[in-house]
């Protein structure tokens, strides 16, 4: 399934021109028009899915060896020490556009912090009862 009013179907599908660095029939990978980092990219499935929580498993199977591939091409080729796969999922994670799509980022030694969290403290108590609220709606 497309979705007419999706800007990544559309360039997913090659409706609108986009920097290229990889297609198949399932997916297209461009460079990221608003780079954290050069070389940014993002994963784009051809077909519509809003989230993770959408994606047909056989095409998420596809995507993190995908995004492997990509993250070794981007250390051949343009020297970056490591890279991260980041994927939003809602607005409250940072999702900007709702089409399924799995950031793949350079990481230069050196490089600005990104992708970084203050680790906090938590009573093992609350972690217990917390798992088990996650645990109960599986
Ligand atoms: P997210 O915040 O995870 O939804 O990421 C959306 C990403 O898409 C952002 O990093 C944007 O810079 C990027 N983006 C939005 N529109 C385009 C576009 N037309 N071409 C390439 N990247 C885009
Ligand atoms: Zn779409």
């Amino acid at each position: 399934m497309k979705d007419s009013n999706c800007i990544f179907c559309k360039i997913a599908n090659g409706e609108i021109p986009s920097s290229t660095v990889y297609e198949d029939q399932d997916f297209r990978v461009i460079l990221d028009l608003g780079p954290a980092a050069k070389g940014h990219a993002l994963i784009l499935p051809k077909e519509h899915f809003k989230d993770v929580c959408e994606l047909d498993e056989a095409v998420a199977a596809k995507v993190l060896p995908l995004g492997a591939k990509i993250g070794a091409a981007m250390k051949e080729a343009l020297g970056c020490a490591g890279f991260n796969l980041v994927q939003n999922n809602g607005v409250a994670a940072g999702q900007t556009v709702f089409h399924f799509h799995m950031h793949v980022i350079p990481r230069y030694e050196n490089g600005p912090e990104m992708v970084t969290w203050t680790p906090g403290k938590e009573d093992p108590e609350v972690l217990a009862q917390t798992a088990e609220r996650i645990k109960n709606a599986l």
